[in-house]
């Protein structure tokens, strides 16, 4: 099996012939809310072991052909990215840190016993499919182009190992602000009896298993009256590990920051890099560490812990004002956004849409 990038791999492109009208194209992108307004174009990548990768294009949009015995369908063996392309306020598009996307994708894909697709192939499947569509990057603030990399199992075989061949693909999906007229306060539930990770698990990777596994919990966290779900580690069910979809941070009255380590069980997120990164430029004390759902009540309750706020690519930054348990509520807080919370949410937005110096490198000019 060869992985190795084909230096020579040159991306084919296949205009669409009949791409959404303009006039149609904008009545789509006035509210387009998350994750149901496509772009009129995808990008295609096969790999197999016979081959490596080959079969570069970006063409248009449509169903695939699946044989019902394609491997992904039974045993879901199966990765995906999440990331965005912002219009800047220059007018230019770019992309936020999609190097670390590349990395992740492949971080997953190993654990996943799949082919690591290289970073370059990564990196020129999203900007060519970018700036293809880039007229699908909503104007509106707030508003981006969201894509979604991915890959599976695409071998026609029941038997249960690795796939001899995959297909990775990316999406581009035009999404607006995530909440309309700013960021107010979220509740979540915290799952009893439902865990996301374990040690030696799939918790650090993202694959489409590990969402599967938590609809239950969201569904759960949803009839108890709650926005999202928290997930607790799987052996002790004591320490808080992260939300169904984002990492999460604990704000202290002395205005210090902590988030939970990565110890294997929570996805890496980018943007909680972003954070801690951002943190600690600006002289804010941060901690990864452990923290226990009863610290975390009692911390609220004594006014130790004044904020806590979620964070991932869809959302930047999301207040958490109620936390429920079956035994009760606690709030953080009064239940509204922190300042904190907020201030970290406008100093990243502001980089992202470049408002503000990018003293990291992080944004991709395209
Ligand atoms: N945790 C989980 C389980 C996620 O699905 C995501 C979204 N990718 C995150 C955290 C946040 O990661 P990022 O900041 O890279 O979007």
């Amino acid at each position: 099996a060869s992985s190795s990038p084909d230096a020579s791999m040159t991306f084919s492109f296949e205009p669409c012939g009949d791409p959404v009208a303009a006039n149609e194209r904008a009545q789509r992108l006035i509210d387009p809310g998350f994750g149901r307004v496509f772009t009129d174009h995808m990008a295609m990548i096969r790999f197999s072991d016979a081959k490596g990768w080959h079969d570069a294009r970006i063409t248009t949009r449509a169903p695939i052909m699946m044989d019902p015995a394609s491997s992904v369908l039974h045993y879901a063996q199966e990765i995906f990215e999440g990331m965005k392309a912002y219009r800047l306020a220059d007018g230019g598009t770019a992309l936020f840190r999609p190097e670390a996307n590349a990395r992740r994708f492949q971080d997953s894909a190993r654990r996943m016993a799949m082919p690591e697709l290289p970073e370059s192939l990564f990196l020129e499947s999203v900007e060519r499919l970018v700036r293809t569509d880039q007229d699908w990057i909503p104007d509106s603030d707030g508003g981006a182009l969201y894509l979604r990399p991915f890959m599976f199992a695409s071998e026609v075989f029941l038997g249960v190992k690795p796939s001899a061949e995959y297909l990775y693909m990316v999406l581009a999906s035009s999404v607006g602000a995530y909440f309309k007229g700013g960021a107010s306060a979220v509740s979540i539930w915290v799952s009893q009896h439902y865990t996301r990770a374990a040690q030696g698990g799939t918790g650090a990777a993202k694959c489409g298993g590990n969402y599967a596994a938590s609809l239950l919990a969201q569904k759960e966290a949803i009839s108890q009256g709650c926005d999202q779900v928290v997930f607790l580690d799987a052996v002790e069910r004591r320490w808080v590990e992260e939300l169904g979809g984002m990492n999460v941070f604990f704000v202290f009255e002395d205005g210090s920051l902590s988030t939970p380590a990565l110890t294997g069980t929570i996805l890496p997120g980018i943007t909680r890099d972003s954070i801690l990164t951002l943190a600690r430029a600006q002289g804010i004390t941060v901690r990864e560490e452990p923290y226990a759902i009863d610290q975390w009540r009692a911390d609220a309750a004594s006014g130790k812990l004044v904020e806590a706020f979620a964070c991932g690519t869809a959302a930047v930054v999301t207040p958490i004002g109620t936390v429920a348990l079956p035994e009760g509520r606690f709030t953080i807080g009064g239940g509204e956004p922190g300042a904190m919370t907020l201030r970290i949410r406008d100093s990243l937005v502001a980089i992202q849409r470049g408002l503000a110096p990018d003293a990291n490198g992080w944004v991709h000019r395209l």
